[in-house]
């Protein structure tokens, strides 16, 4: 392939990848910017492939390649929704064992081409896409372990924190100093010494935060991963992959800027953890998690749902678990046929990953037009009849905006509270991701509907029908 038809394949391949991104910005057109990302990686890997590999090196990228291929594509078509986010946090420690690979490969075979303050700068690329592979490396596997819940999502909170932060930088800063001046291979000791360090600052860096900060940090270190990615296109001297690498960790930059703002939480606070350690400042009574919580039965619910006038849903991680959301989009239509005005009220963390209860409504065809942001529909919680709060605690918890010694506090919840009758379908009085008591299950105006969110959705659904096609009151079908 001619070096002219590589640069018009990289350029087709970059577009494709900014139209991408553009469509996937959106629900709607998120289907196309998969398809576009689709296409541009085809591009962009078969351009390279019939650019860069001849003779018996197609034997070995075919060799790996369609192992990967195989495994890539069984392992992402057979992961649950709700695992997405683990998925996403073990790729990203590919990309950064990747980078930290390409940068040592690179380092022992020098491109002789490059003399002078060229061949320094290249040094110095390698350098920094080693350190920021090896954090994205481990961060990554420590934020897979935590979401998976293999290891706690507590925050590891280690005497001096900080100051074992700085202290790892100021290590790999003098590394970094003595491996610029040795040529190849003789710094190859402080290059590996610098990436044990960095891999150590990258456990450190994840076990120190917790809880509801979680959607930071994956999207955090999807921006890492595309930096890494950008810093391994410079050792290689790839245009495409320092296009892509910064695509990826400009966005994940931005998609952390509105997480953390999102969750009224500041970068930097989110960054250096700390979350869920709790200040242990005493909630006031407003925010009480103590008291009678009342438990309430599906027929009660159903009826509810029937003579309410307005109604507004707030799925959380547990509809996902439950896999309800059809069932929901079921019930959804019959209320609404019943002249019941329905929406739902998505909180921007609500689930396991950004977008996660979008994604469900959609593919449960709940029209676009009835699922509200958190920001839009939080006002209205005061004129509604009935929320169902379906799998949903931490997103929906009032000791967010009413007690300030809360671990959560400041964060901007949905207040359900505010409306008439809240019920909250769940199969215990457990906390949830953040671990945060969660005084709305106390409240005068909520009832407890336990028990698995689907089983419980059909069941409602079941009675609704029946009392639409029998059009008896509720109450005489149920009973
Ligand atoms: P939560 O984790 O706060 O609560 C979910 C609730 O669902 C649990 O309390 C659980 O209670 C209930 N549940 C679980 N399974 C079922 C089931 N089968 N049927 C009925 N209920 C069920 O979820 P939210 O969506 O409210 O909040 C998301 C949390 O996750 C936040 O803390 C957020 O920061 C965090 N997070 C979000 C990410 C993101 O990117 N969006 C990424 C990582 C973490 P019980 O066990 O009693 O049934």
């Amino acid at each position: 392939m001619t070096h002219n038809l590589l640069t018009v394949a990289y350029i087709a391949a970059s577009a494709l990848f900014i139209l991408s991104l553009g469509g996937l910005s959106d629900q709607e057109t998120a289907r196309r910017g998969n398809l576009y990302g689709i296409l541009g990686m085809v591009l962009a890997v078969g351009a390279t492939a019939f650019s860069s590999v001849s003779g018996t090196g197609y034997g070995v990228l075919l060799a790996v390649g369609i192992p990967g291929v195989v495994i890539g594509a069984l392992v992402a078509s057979r992961v649950a929704m709700t695992s997405m986010p683990e998925l996403v946090a073990m790729l990203h420690s590919f990309v950064g064992a990747a980078a930290v690979l390409v940068g040592i490969a690179n380092y022992l075979q020098p491109e002789p081409s490059l003399v002078g303050v060229e061949a320094t700068i290249h040094q110095l690329e390698i350098f920094i896409g080693v350190f920021i592979g090896a954090v994205t490396f481990t961060g990554s596997i420590i934020a897979f372990g935590k979401l998976r819940t293999l290891i706690g999502s507590k925050p590891l909170l280690l005497p001096a924190r900080h100051f074992l932060n700085i202290a790892m930088l100021v290590a790999s800063v003098g590394l970094g100093v003595w491996f610029m001046g040795l040529d190849s291979p003789a710094g190859l000791l402080p290059l590996l010494m610098m990436a044990a360090i960095a891999g150590l600052l990258g456990i450190h860096l994840v076990m120190a935060i917790g809880g509801a900060d979680m959607p930071v940090v994956i999207s955090m270190l999807n921006s890492y991963s595309g930096w890494a990615a950008a810093a391994a296109g410079f050792m290689l001297s790839n245009d495409l992959l320092i296009i892509t690498g910064a695509l990826v960790g400009s966005s994940g930059a931005i998609l952390s800027y509105i997480m953390c703002r999102a969750m009224n939480r500041s970068f930097m606070s989110v960054i250096l953890g700390g979350f869920g350690a709790g200040s242990g400042a005493a909630a006031p009574a407003s925010s009480s998690t103590s008291g009678e919580a009342v438990a309430t039965t599906v027929d009660e619910v159903a009826d509810l749902l029937m003579t309410a006038k307005n109604v507004i849903i707030t799925p959380g991680y547990g509809m996902a678990v439950a896999q309800a959301q059809h069932s929901v989009s079921e019930i959804t239509k019959v209320l609404r046929k019943r002249g019941v005005e329905v929406r739902f009220g998505i909180h921007p963390v609500a689930g396991r990953l950004p977008g996660h209860m979008n994604v469900l409504l959609a593919e449960a065809n709940v029209p676009y037009d009835i699922v509200l942001e958190m920001d839009e529909i939080n006002e209205d919680f005061p004129k509604t009849d009935v929320v169902l709060v379906i799998g949903a605690n931490d997103t929906v918890n009032p000791s967010a905006v009413e007690d300030p010694g809360s671990p959560i506090a400041g964060m901007p919840v949905l207040e359900v509270w505010n409306a008439r009758t809240v019920v909250v379908m769940k199969r215990s009085m457990a906390s949830g991701y953040a671990g945060v008591e969660n005084p709305l299950f106390y409240r005068d105006n909520t009832r407890m509907l336990f028990g698995d969110a689907k089983k419980n959705v059909d069941a409602i659904l079941t009675c609704l029908t029946a009392a639409e096609s029998t059009r008896k009151p509720l109450a005489t079908v149920s009973s």
